[in-house]
């Protein structure tokens, strides 16, 4: 039998983060204002986007790399708008990413680059959603490269040998928060920083065509997630502790 539990509001914040998303904007549709929280309160954030973004739109005849640089100036505005140190683009394909080893190099090399306490990615594990809906392939190829990536790629230093002769360390992530989750298990009070999700979201203008209702949507649904830790707003994230904080191990 499980004990009842009751849920408090997330205290812990990690130093330095990193979002690793599939495409631009599913940073601001995810994890925004906890990201916003983190760094109000003297976080370092960086945002990593896979794709960027070249298949999203209604127009056939459109072109996709002119669709990529209009997402990602939208997507560095929305960055800025949250406060984010900086993005960085892998340029993968939209529609066709995979968690291979060239895309786990990729993210190895920015995990040891700016050498996060915590990684921010979308949950590899959600296929359906529970209230109905299929979770994006780019979105659970992504997931499932940054966790891989953070574990045990990014630690070992016999992982992409060229990265650590080229000076970039191994590294310990010590932290993931999944977002989109079915099985979120923590929630971080995003009350003072709703408004600047909503404005962030409102910086992709090119796949955001109501952001009034868009924005309606998102405040009920955090109102909702901030009702069980008595908070305005809250976001729902599932929490993997890697390194526990007594664990200082070296390395
Ligand atoms: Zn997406």
């Amino acid at each position: 039998m499980t004990e009842p539990t009751t849920r408090v509001a997330h205290a812990w914040r990690p130093d330095r983060f990193m979002v690793i998303a599939a495409h631009p904007d599913d940073a601001e549709f995810g994890p925004a204002g906890t990201a916003a929280r983190w760094i109000d309160a003297g976080s370092q954030g960086w945002l990593v986007c896979c794709t960027s973004g070249d298949q999203g739109g209604d127009d056939p005849d459109a072109d996709p790399l002119e669709l990529a640089a209009l997402r990602e100036s939208e997507q560095r505005s929305a960055a800025a708008i949250i406060g984010y140190a900086g993005v960085t683009f892998l340029h993968q394909p939209d529609g066709a990413l995979a968690n291979d080893l060239p895309l786990r190099e990729h993210l190895v090399r920015e995990i040891r680059t700016f050498r996060p306490d915590a990684v921010l990615a979308t949950d590899p594990d959600t296929l359906f959603y529970k209230g109905g809906g299929i979770n994006h392939t780019d979105h659970r190829a992504a997931g499932l490269a940054a966790v891989d990536a953070v574990y045990p790629a990014a630690r070992n230093p016999m992982a992409f040998p060229s990265l650590a002769r080229s000076g970039l360390a191994a590294h310990r992530v010590r932290r993931l928060y999944l977002f989109w989750s079915d099985r979120a298990d923590t929630w971080v009070d995003i009350s003072a920083t709703l408004d600047r999700k909503l404005d962030a979201l409102r910086a992709h203008a090119s796949q955001i065509h109501e952001p009034e209702g868009l924005a309606t949507r998102i405040r009920s649904w955090a109102a909702e997630e901030g009702s069980g830790i008595e908070a305005a707003a809250a976001e729902a994230l599932r929490l993997v502790v890697i390194d526990d904080d007594e664990d200082e191990g070296p390395g």
